[in-house]
């Protein structure tokens, strides 16, 4: 695997592999990688011939009370795993690099970028949005894959890869959970045993307001016996908790059958956790 740092030996490594005929596949992340991650680099070994994955922890999505100093940096281990993986660049540029002296763009995507964390991580997306096109301006892959774990995020990117004219192909990856069910995330490395043990009401919140709803429960009550169980087993706050469409991310007040999903962001302790379940 090809380490990667400067833009100039990124194209020429994204050349060589081109000359050969390669399809490429991007696996864009922030690094601290788990099996969650892993399965985005399985799919992307899948679907194209060579595998690049970034991984650069992006200044601008993170709000200036957030976790962006504390935000978990494991270059080495990443690089373990990504060999044992047989990935074959990483991209990991340093900040100047991305954004060097007299940066002064903004991408901004409207439609499913609007409430949940839209709502609660002000220009969140737009820093993503933001990151993403770089990214793919960058390594011009074939196929970019996303985890559904950052649901509204994949929703965002393929609404801007569709705005935009991107010519390449998104696919989104499920969520891959530990064994007692809590969604994998770096952010996962901030809790306590007492608070990873109290997570799991994240999932199970989800799980049982999903089961209620397929099976004709009305909305608002599911989701405030949601919001309810949440909170009583630790959580600080419920940022938000509900059910949306799962393309355009609009607000359900009913499920009618179509394709829907619950969306979740909650506080416990220092460390905000986002989960979300298809109906
Ligand atoms: P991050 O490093 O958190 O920015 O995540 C990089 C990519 O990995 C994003 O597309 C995430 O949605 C995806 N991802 C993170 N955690 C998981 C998970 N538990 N299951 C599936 N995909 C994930």
């Amino acid at each position: 695997m090809q380490i990667i740092n400067q833009l100039d030996s990124l194209r020429d490594n994204v050349a060589s592999l081109r000359d050969v005929g390669a399809r490429i596949a991007l696996v864009p992340t922030m690094g601290a990688l788990h099996a969650g991650h892993m399965a985005l680099v399985d799919a992307a070994k899948n679907s194209a011939d060579a595998v690049v994955v970034s991984v650069f922890v992006n200044p601008t999505q993170f709000g200036p009370n957030e976790d962006l100093d504390a935000y978990p940096r494991t270059l080495d281990r990443d690089v373990e795993m990504l060999q044992k993986a047989d990935v074959d660049l990483l991209w990991a540029p340093s900040a100047a690099t991305v954004y060097p002296a007299g940066f002064s763009t903004k991408v901004q995507v409207g439609g499913p970028s609007a409430g949940y964390d839209g709502a609660a991580r002000p220009g969140h997306f737009d820093g993503v949005a933001l990151v993403v096109a770089k990214l793919f301006n960058q390594v011009q892959p074939d196929v970019a894959l996303f985890g559904e774990k950052d649901f509204q995020q994949l929703a965002v990117i393929r609404q801007m890869v569709r705005d935009l004219d991107f010519s390449f192909e998104i696919v989104g990856v499920p969520i891959v959970r530990d064994v007692d069910g809590l969604a994998l995330s770096s952010r996962n490395a901030y809790l306590s045993t007492d608070e990873r043990r109290a997570a799991l009401a994240l999932p199970r919140a989800l799980a049982n307001a999903a089961k209620a709803i397929r099976g004709g429960a009305d909305v608002e009550d599911a989701t405030a016996a949601a919001k309810a169980g949440i909170l009583s087993a630790g959580f600080s706050n419920v940022d938000y908790f509900a059910l949306a469409d799962a393309v355009t991310l609009e607000p359900l007040s009913h499920f009618d059958g179509r394709d829907a999903r619950l969306l979740a962001a909650a506080k416990i302790g220092k460390t905000r956790l986002i989960d979300n379940m298809a109906i």
